[in-house]
């Protein structure tokens, strides 16, 4: 919290008005941006739009030289609204439909997902084109004959298995000019396997692996404009986690690239990157409403929990269920367990002060935070040592800036849609 360009003061007031709310802190996602970029030459980053699309946010990393990573078409769309060109806007996701492609057509460059959408991409270029227009470029999601970190290959519901893909852009890209696809051409590609990694070697050999297999596709599409190596680039959520060495990274996909850029130096080198931007300028801020104490235990009702921010609430549940092993991330939605720090910040009357769940008081208390969803999964911490609660009070929970508001079933009950604010 002390990274944040505000008083817990103001916080508190903010609470006392608004009862729950999200604050994300510009300053914060601009030195995660800039970092990055400082970290890395002779890439392009793209912002992946689903992790947080708050309009401010877009318009940050725009401004800051940053693509769109687009999940939908919705998504293409608000990127589109918040500035990016359309030669910034990748639209990658499974599953589009031909209305999804009609939408965004002329505003991103489509990043097909099988050999069908292929062909109905062309055939929806066919529709829009004049007959003497050059063909569109697209891009298509790669399922690598690898996998992340020694895995073997992997089914997968996205892409195309790489020998597949292989096969049909020989056969479109094929000698004699036997093109079988009429207006668009198969000229990027795209890859992701893995999203919060913190671990530098695991990702430099992914990177390897990615441009390797991009050269492959490079001799069988005569060139591509561009080489998409999707996200992977993790944050610290836990306690115990080490922060990931972007520096060193950067200088080893340097390295990496070398290679690739004297054969091919015409091609577009692109990160996706989401959480690390956005994860940790985000803060979710609510109100105790009541506390009670039931066969020994204190429950402290909070004003919105689940609804509003799930993946705390989602992490208890996981754990409830794994017993006593240590359950596997499942991104977005599992990260740890003990991913999300928590503050208290007092009543205005109380000890006025803040802090944090490990923090000092002569009134400590173990507590179990809920909020007022009939269902008794919407926990958010067990057993917790916190500074004693009375309603009015302010509970602070940090890692808020990434699949938070977007990812929380807010019209559950008929509640409230998030609060968003931008520092
Ligand atoms: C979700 C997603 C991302 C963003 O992942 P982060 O871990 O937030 O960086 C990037 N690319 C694809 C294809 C994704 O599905």
């Amino acid at each position: 919290m002390e990274r944040f360009n505000i008083t817990s003061d103001r916080l508190r007031d903010m609470a006392e008005e608004y009862g729950s709310f999200y604050l994300y802190d510009g300053a914060i996602i601009e030195g995660q941006a800039k970092s990055l970029k400082e970290a890395f030459s002779g890439i392009d980053f793209l912002y992946s739009v689903k992790c947080n699309p708050y309009p401010k946010i877009l318009q940050t990393l725009c401004d800051l030289g940053y693509g769109a990573d687009a999940a939908s078409a919705g998504e293409v769309l608000r990127a589109e609204e918040a500035g990016f060109l359309p030669e910034d806007i990748y639209y990658v996701a499974p599953g589009k439909t031909r209305s999804d492609i009609r939408r965004t057509w002329g505003k991103c460059t489509l990043i097909a997902d099988s050999l069908d959408e292929v062909r109905w991409i062309d055939e929806e270029a066919e529709r829009a084109a004049a007959p003497d227009d050059a063909p569109i470029h697209i891009g298509l999601r790669i399922n690598p004959d690898f996998g992340f970190e020694n895995g073997d290959p992997a089914p997968s519901k996205f892409g195309v298995d790489e020998d597949q893909a292989i096969a049909a852009l020989s056969h479109w890209h094929g000698a004699a000019g036997m093109m079988s696809l009429r207006r668009v051409s198969v000229k990027g590609l795209q890859v992701h396997l893995r999203s919060q990694v913190l671990d530098t070697e695991a990702l430099r050999i992914y990177y390897h692996k990615v441009l390797e297999l991009a050269d492959r596709f490079g001799e069988v599409c005569g060139g591509l404009d561009f080489v998409d190596m999707g996200s992977g680039i993790g944050v610290p959520y836990a306690p115990g986690d080490q922060p990931l060495d972007i520096r060193t990274l950067g200088k080893a996909v340097e390295e990496e690239l070398c290679t690739f850029r004297k054969k091919w130096p015409g091609t577009r080198i692109m990160i996706e990157t989401g959480r690390y931007l956005t994860c940790q300028a985000g803060l979710f801020v609510t109100t105790v409403v009541d506390r009670k104490v039931s066969c020994g235990r204190t429950y402290i009702i909070l004003r919105d929990t689940m609804n509003q921010f799930l993946r705390p609430s989602l992490a208890r549940l996981v754990v409830h269920y794994a017993r006593e092993h240590a359950p596997e991330g499942r991104e977005p939605l599992f990260t740890a367990a003990d991913a999300f720090p928590f503050w208290v910040v007092k009543r205005v009357g109380g000890a006025d002060k803040s802090s944090g769940s490990a923090g000092a008081s002569d009134r400590m208390e173990t507590v179990t935070l809920t909020g007022r969803l009939c269902t008794a999964a919407d926990v958010i911490a067990e057993d917790v040592s916190l500074p004693k609660l009375s309603p009015g009070d302010a509970v602070i929970i940090g890692n808020a800036g990434s699949y938070a508001a977007t990812l929380s079933p807010w019209a559950f009950s008929s509640m409230e849609k998030p609060t968003e604010f931008f520092i």
